[in-house]
């Protein structure tokens, strides 16, 4: 089983969608996938016409459709794979993936507890799985999102998470340009941010806070300081995954 987890396979991009000026959902075709859980990663491998070959982590961005699954790239101006991703890889272009993998920051649908997600820039892409999978599967766990983002061109998934949602509370953050016309200066995420966003303690929410490490760490120590328990504080970090 583990290994059948692990194979590579040959999956096929099926269809890509804008999300932003630097940002690329890839909807891929993968013969064989098993399914996955919301929060769980692949590896893709791309192999060089010279062989040489190189492997990056991304994150599920939605449940599986049957064998369809989707990714949402950044690309990173200096980087090796993602300007690749997201600028070369063409519809019916193929990819080695292997996976699902991760079994620790997930979110079961079957769970019934209040949860708190917390995303800092591409850091949304696992957390966008959560409220996905929570839409698909009709659960009624409340959830509040905060979102940490540069301006709003740099919103992933802007129309869906405009979109009234019952259950769902939504709250944006700028780091750099506020929306025009909006009070309050563009800010980094703090205590107060994730005070009034997010649950209060004694609720015990779940936690899942994910993005670049400096991010995740902030995000954490405030939320284990306003007296969150930390083994219900899960986080993803966004460094460098490459190999
Ligand atoms: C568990 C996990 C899940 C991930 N999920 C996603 C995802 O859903 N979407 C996504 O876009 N990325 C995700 N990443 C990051 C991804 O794996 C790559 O690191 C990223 O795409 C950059 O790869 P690259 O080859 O373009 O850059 P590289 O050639 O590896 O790096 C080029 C330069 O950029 C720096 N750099 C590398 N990664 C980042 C980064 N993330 N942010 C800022 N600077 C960086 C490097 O230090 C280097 O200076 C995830 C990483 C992990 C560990």
């Amino acid at each position: 089983m583990v290994q059948g987890k692990l194979a590579w396979r040959v999956g096929r991009l099926a269809a890509v969608r804008d999300e932003t000026p630097s940002a690329r959902t890839l909807a891929l075709d993968v013969p064989g996938w098993p399914g996955h859980l919301a929060g769980q990663h692949v590896d893709l491998r791309l192999t060089a016409a010279d062989g040489y070959r190189t492997t990056r982590t991304y994150s599920l961005a939605a449940p599986a459709e049957g064998e369809r699954v989707e990714v949402t790239v950044q690309r990173v101006p200096d980087g090796e794979v993602s300007p690749y991703l997201t600028e070369v890889f063409t519809v019916g272009d193929p990819i080695e993936l292997r996976g699902p993998v991760g079994g620790w920051f997930v979110w079961r649908p079957t769970a019934p507890d209040p949860v708190m997600l917390v995303a800092g820039g591409a850091g949304i892409v696992p957390l966008m799985a959560m409220i996905r999978a929570r839409r698909r599967a009709g659960s009624r766990a409340p959830f509040k999102l905060l979102y940490s983002v540069r301006t709003p061109e740099d919103v992933y998934y802007a129309d869906e998470l405009r979109r009234p949602e019952p259950g769902l509370d939504v709250t944006i953050r700028y780091t750099r340009k506020g929306p025009d016309g909006r009070p309050g200066e563009p800010h980094r995420i703090g205590v107060a941010d994730v005070n009034t966003a997010g649950w209060p303690a004694e609720f015990s929410p779940q936690c899942f806070v994910c993005g670049p490490t400096g991010f995740v760490e902030t995000v954490a120590d405030i939320l284990v300081a306003l007296g969150h328990d930390a083994r219900r504080v899960k986080t993803e970090r966004f460094g460098p995954s490459g190999s």
